[in-house]
């Protein structure tokens, strides 16, 4: 067991006490590097790694995969062990950390098709992503790495608010210069062959010369280093660990102690990760902003079957609605301001980014598509008693997945997967599924009433409004108790 869930009351006096010494010591550190910063207005960054397991970090446990740069983020700030996004494949996990709105809200359901003709294939324009709603209250933005919120030209990072992108446009991608080889996604006729296309900058398609996380880790420091003197927000979504599995011998060199060759390459992908994120924080420091910049880390979804990855003791894997799919390492790092070395243990959400972003920074949300996330500073700092989320939703809806946690309380409802309720302060393995044949009656009643409060959430949604990435000539409609496409 890597870790473990206290009593509610117990983490409660934890989270205070630790969050009140924090805020009390914070009052005493002069701000010697700020002479840069404003308070309203600190600079942004979210780390999004990809299928990476809960158990993946070492600020989760890991003993085999080493990752002293993450860790930082974690512990000299705050780690959410019950950090949640919001489903559990990479396209609609993504559409809902950058909208901070629940994806089936407008129709990001399932993984967008890879198709430059597509015009539905993306995230629908009236949304507003994080680096619209900053660009108002004067953020430049960046995203670097993987985009997947759609390929038409309409769907793309500089329609989107996105002052820079460099990465590439599709869910999943090579790492070896030598396999990019495709001038552009119009011409990645085969699925998955866009795996192949070259490093986009901006509209432009570039060489790259160096292994895909190193060149991604350097896009993120060149952009910091323009941008250091104006607030920015920064998206680094690296496609680091998603499959393929292919690492470079320096860091599969830094990994000989573990004996499982894709463990051990899986891992040399962490490591990447975490050599970049070292670099970033170094940067930050050299630059004089650190105290000025606000990181978050996050992995997209959990790690997936037979990848390599390690969920630690949660249940399940990427795509599913066990806490393997959706249950993330999770963190945040400001220093003076977020406290550090706290370990937050009420749910939170991946939604909660952008609510936290806006109420920093006062940005303007749009009244008709009202966030679902919350601000977390509040919460993390103590100034305000209870929880970020009295109760979190999942819907899967290819695999007729409905989900919910309220409190330790879990219910889920699947076409695919059968029907749960769990008890996570005493079971977070999931071990123990309390609606059985025999179950009491008392049970019965709570998963009752907790599968009405997820179909009540869900009459506020709608379909997908695309087709899913495979089979996508078949009415999605017939495809309820069809898996979810694992890519
Ligand atoms: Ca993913």
């Amino acid at each position: 067991m890597k870790y473990r869930v206290n009593s509610t009351i117990k983490v409660f006096k934890n989270v205070m006490l630790t969050a009140t010494l924090a805020c009390l010591s914070m009052s005493c550190v002069s701000n010697a590097k700020s002479e840069k910063t404003t308070t309203e207005k600190p600079n942004f960054i979210i780390i999004l790694t990809d299928d990476q397991g809960y158990a993946d970090v070492g600020f989760n446990g890991s003993d085999d995969i080493i990752t002293p740069n993450i860790d930082r983020i974690a512990n000299e700030g705050t780690k959410f062990s019950n950090g949640y996004v919001t489903y559990a494949v990479c396209g609609p996990s993504r559409a809902g950390i950058l909208t901070g709105r629940y994806q089936g809200r407008f129709g990001f359901g399932r993984n967008p098709i890879i198709d430059p003709t597509d015009e539905n294939s993306g995230m629908p324009l009236e949304e507003q992503m994080i680096s619209e709603v900053l660009k108002p209250v004067g953020y430049t933005s960046s995203i670097i790495g993987k985009w997947h919120m759609g390929t038409h030209e309409k769907f793309r990072p500089n329609k989107r608010g996105f002052d820079h992108f460099y990465g590439f446009l599709s869910g999943g991608h090579k790492y070896f210069p030598s396999d990019l080889t495709i001038d552009k996604i119009e011409n990645a006729k085969k699925d998955w062959s866009w795996y192949n296309t070259k490093i986009m900058e901006n509209n432009k398609r570039v060489e790259i010369d160096e292994y895909l996380t190193d060149e991604l880790s350097h896009e993120a420091i060149n952009f910091i280093e323009r941008e250091q003197d104006n607030p920015f927000f920064l998206y680094l979504a690296y496609n680091a660990p998603h499959t393929p599995l292919q690492a470079s011998k320096e860091y599969l060199d830094r990994n000989t102690h573990i004996k499982d060759k894709k463990r051990r390459t899986y891992a040399a992908m962490v490591t990447a990760v975490d050599d970049g994120v070292g670099r970033i924080l170094a940067k930050l420091d050299e630059f004089g902003i650190d105290d000025n910049t606000m990181i978050f880390f996050l992995s997209d979804n959990g790690g997936a079957k037979n990848k390599g990855s390690d969920n630690g003791e949660l249940r399940g894997f990427k795509g599913g609605y066990f806490e393997g799919g959706v249950h993330v390492p999770f963190a945040v790092r400001w220093p003076g301001k977020v406290p550090a070395g706290v370990n937050y243990q009420n749910p939170v959400s991946s939604l909660d980014i952008l609510g936290t972003f806006a109420g920093i920074t006062k940005a303007p949300i749009a009244q008709e598509r009202p966030l679902d996330g919350v601000n977390l500073m509040p919460f993390i700092t103590g100034k305000e008693k209870g929880v970020p989320h009295d109760v979190l939703f999942w819907r899967a809806f290819d695999q007729g997945t409905l989900a919910t946690r309220r409190g330790n309380s879990k219910a889920i409802q699947s076409d695919r997967d059968g029907n749960h309720l769990f008890d996570l302060a005493n079971d977070l393995a999931e071990q123990n599924n309390l609606i059985t044949e025999s179950s009491v009656k008392e049970n019965n009643v709570q998963y009752q009433q907790l599968t009405e409060e997820i179909k009540a959430w869900e009459t506020e949604l709608i379909d997908p409004i695309f087709k899913p990435l495979q089979g996508r000539h078949v009415d999605s409609r017939k495809r309820k108790k069809n898996k979810d496409t694992n890519k």
